[in-house]
């Protein structure tokens, strides 16, 4: 008998507008956020309910340490069991290195940011933070690897040279990984900037994905590239045959959070 089976049912895509009622209690529905710069009126702007919350990084205009304190306060107060999130280019304090040889290029004052990532590290209430590493829901199995690097721009934090840096990087993301979240995109998908219409993803990303091929990668990153996008593999491999790619970048080019957090619904029998 063959050990692998292919998915039996499809992974379902939502956009907040039109969600529909769960197929069964037994699939797991995840939210997809990113780039929220601190720019969410928690009055105004919906995310919908769902089992995991996820956020692709951004989580902050500078990274301070009010904004950190806002933003987490913000996740940790929403209704999903878990909320696994990471770091993105804007969130200056959480790489540590990064900012103790910087700050004085972004803030007036030194934040510390020792508090900024205690804050998230410690932030309860089922909120997951993800720095090149792991996270298996206990509830289903189902595995996420999360990273915040992204390719060389302006010198930002988690910024890494193209090449063998970020080749490096993206080696750690374990064979097993379910659904991918980085902060920023592989090259060639929901990468387009406006400014100048390259695609500026990462071309080290995308050859990994080919490995890895999870059924979800969800970034931001490029604000403009905001989709979804289905890649169908060429190959062999009797588990992983799809991939479905999510630019969840909730707020605009100008920064303006107008784009409706992306919903999937994960079905509860797949190869695990
Ligand atoms: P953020 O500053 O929030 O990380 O990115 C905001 C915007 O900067 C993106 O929507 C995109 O227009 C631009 N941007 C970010 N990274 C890059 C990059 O690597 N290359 C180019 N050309 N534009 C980028
Ligand atoms: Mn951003
Ligand atoms: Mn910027
Ligand atoms: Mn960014």
């Amino acid at each position: 008998m063959s050990r692998t089976r292919s998915i039996s049912q499809e992974i379902l895509v939502h956009f907040a507008s039109k969600i529909p009622e769960k197929l069964s209690s037994k699939w797991t529905r995840f939210v997809c956020v990113s780039d929220t710069h601190n720019k969410i009126d928690r009055d105004k702007y919906q995310v919908p309910n769902g089992d995991v919350f996820l956020h692709a990084g951004d989580m902050t205009g500078l990274g301070k340490v009010e904004q950190v304190r806002d933003t987490v306060n913000w996740i940790k107060n929403l209704p999903h069991k878990y909320k696994v999130i990471i770091a993105g280019n804007h969130d200056l304090t959480l790489d540590e290195t990064f900012y103790e040889k910087n700050w004085n290029r972004f803030h007036y004052n030194k934040e510390d940011p020792k508090e900024a990532i205690n804050i998230i590290k410690n932030a309860g209430n089922g909120v997951v933070y993800l720095n090149e590493e792991s996270f298996t829901i206990p509830d289903n199995g189902i595995q996420i690897w999360g990273s915040p690097w992204t390719p060389e721009f302006y010198e930002w934090a988690f910024n890494g040279q193209r090449g063998q840096f970020l080749k490096e990087k993206w080696g750690q993301i374990p064979q097993t990984t379910h659904i991918l979240m980085t902060h920023g995109p592989p090259y060639n998908i929901l990468d387009k900037t406006h400014h100048s219409g390259e695609n500026v993803g990462c071309e080290d990303l995308l050859e990994r994905i080919k490995v890895i091929k999870p059924y979800v990668h969800i970034f931001g990153h490029i604000h403009e590239a905001y989709g979804v996008l289905e890649k169908t593999w060429e190959s062999t491999d009797q588990d992983r045959k799809k991939t479905i790619f999510i630019n969840a970048s909730t707020t605009t080019i100008e920064y303006e959070p107008e784009n409706a957090a992306v919903v999937f619904d994960y079905p509860p029998t797949h190869p695990l």
